[in-house]
């Protein structure tokens, strides 16, 4: 925000809960600083009942925001206009008023695939990639390596009927679709890229989400969960010298992605970073 909140203030606001670990207030609001923007970004921690009131009159009284875990699906519903992503994953994580309806979009799809492309500097099209996971993020990861043209995807999730049911939303297109259940099974392929879509990672002492030993080979290493100095998958790979970035380019990208939604122009992207890094 250029100055202190007034009459003309646009209101954005994180739906979710929890919020108060959320790192989208501040680098949203370092965004609405540096571009001089009369608009303010906060967090509410809300009940899943009260998400369509809050989408639907948050926009419509000129602001808008993003929607986290456990809500994107409810916002998805909620949103009287969808974009591809949302028809696609069946999530959304940002609203806004736009002629007249609320729309939905789902902005992880371009921030996954601006991460992926950061991590690898070039894109994914003709790679071969393991997925773990088969939640939301997964399907938003999915659907950004599909669309950006990956050879063969193979969905690593511990549930395999989880697995199999989001790799059989893409299957008969131009990328090859596998699944797996365990890492053992995929042991002497080798993939391009690994993709880390589990919540594996977010507490200390947790599992490697893909071993890097006695599982397949992996030249590179995307993680969709971030921490300070990046989590232990991701320092394992470095210490290895195998390139590996942490969640925070894809927080990064999908937030600059929403706020180019809500004010048609581009993001301050350095200084979001710096605000995040800070
Ligand atoms: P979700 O829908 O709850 O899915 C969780 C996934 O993790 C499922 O595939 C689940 O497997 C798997 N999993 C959970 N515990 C496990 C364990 N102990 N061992 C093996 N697999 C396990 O969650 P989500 O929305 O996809 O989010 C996942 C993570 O992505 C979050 O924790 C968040 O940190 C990160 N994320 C980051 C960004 C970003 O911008 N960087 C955006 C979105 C999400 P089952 O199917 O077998 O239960």
């Amino acid at each position: 925000m250029s100055s202190a909140p007034g009459a003309s203030t646009r209101v954005f606001a994180l739906l979710g809960d929890p919020v108060s670990h959320s790192l989208s207030p501040r680098f949203q609001n370092a965004a609405l600083r540096a571009a001089g923007l009369d608009g303010v970004y906060v967090a509410l921690r809300c009940a899943d009942e009260d998400v369509p009131g809050l989408v639907r009159g948050l926009a419509r009284a000129g602001g808008g925001g993003n929607v986290t875990l456990p809500h994107k699906e409810t916002a998805a519903r909620a949103v009287q206009r969808r974009t591809g992503t949302v028809e696609a994953t069946g999530a959304c994580n940002t609203f806004w008023l736009e002629d007249g309806e609320v729309w939905g979009d789902n902005t992880d799809v371009e921030g996954c695939a601006a991460a992926v492309r950061a991590l690898l500097g070039r894109s994914p099209a003709g790679a071969r990639v393991l997925l773990a996971g088969a939640g939301g993020s997964a399907r938003a990861a999915l659907h950004a390596l599909v669309g950006a043209g990956a050879e063969r995807v193979v969905v690593l999730n511990r549930t395999r009927a989880r697995a199999e049911a989001l790799a059989g939303r893409y299957a008969g297109g131009r990328t090859a679709l596998a699944v797996a259940a365990s890492a053992g099974e995929l042991a002497g392929d080798s993939f391009d890229l690994a993709v880390n879509a589990t919540s594996l990672g977010l507490r200390p002492g947790d599992a490697m989400p893909v071993p890097l030993d006695g599982g397949p080979g992996v030249a590179a290493g995307l993680d969709l969960v971030y921490a300070p100095g990046g989590t232990a998958w991701v320092r394992a790979m470095r210490e290895r010298g195998i390139p590996a970035a942490d969640g925070t380019e894809m927080l990064l990208r999908q937030g600059a992605a929403s706020f180019r939604r809500w004010w048609g122009r581009d993001a301050p992207l350095e200084a979001m970073r710096a605000a995040l890094e800070g």
